[in-house]
């Protein structure tokens, strides 16, 4: 079963400006990987086979999917934890961000909504 927990990050801009922020992290284990990759990789071939039916777009919409799928396999079944949400304080500009959903590997490159400048996620 997927595991949930929620942890403290640090911020740390390019001039080197460190604040706190905490992040929700669903991690996975073996068989839940290769089931939660399972089913994106079928998401996509449902597009795929879905696309049949979009007239003159379905020349290129079923083969990218067809090619996708095997592909988001790949890259879905890598993840071994993710971020699901997660907030902190711009270490540049001090407004409250919210930390991007993705892969949980740190330390990880995020973008401050706010004043668009870079933001490196570390664990402390
Ligand atoms: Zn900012």
């Amino acid at each position: 079963m997927s595991q949930h927990k929620t942890v403290d990050v640090v911020l740390e801009s390019v001039n080197g400006n460190k604040t706190k922020g905490t992040a929700e992290i669903d991690s996975f284990d073996d068989k839940e990987r290769i089931a939660r990759a399972t089913r994106f990789a079928m998401m996509t071939m449902g597009l795929c086979i879905a696309s049949i039916f979009v007239p003159i777009a379905h020349f290129f919409l079923v083969p990218f999917f067809f090619i996708a799928s095997p592909v988001v396999f790949y890259v879905v079944s890598g993840q071994g934890a993710v971020i699901h949400s997660g907030s902190g304080i711009c270490p540049e500009c001090g407004k409250k961000m919210e930390i991007s959903k993705g892969r949980a590997k740190f330390p990880m490159d995020d973008l401050c909504e706010h004043c668009k400048r870079p933001v490196k996620l570390l664990m402390p």
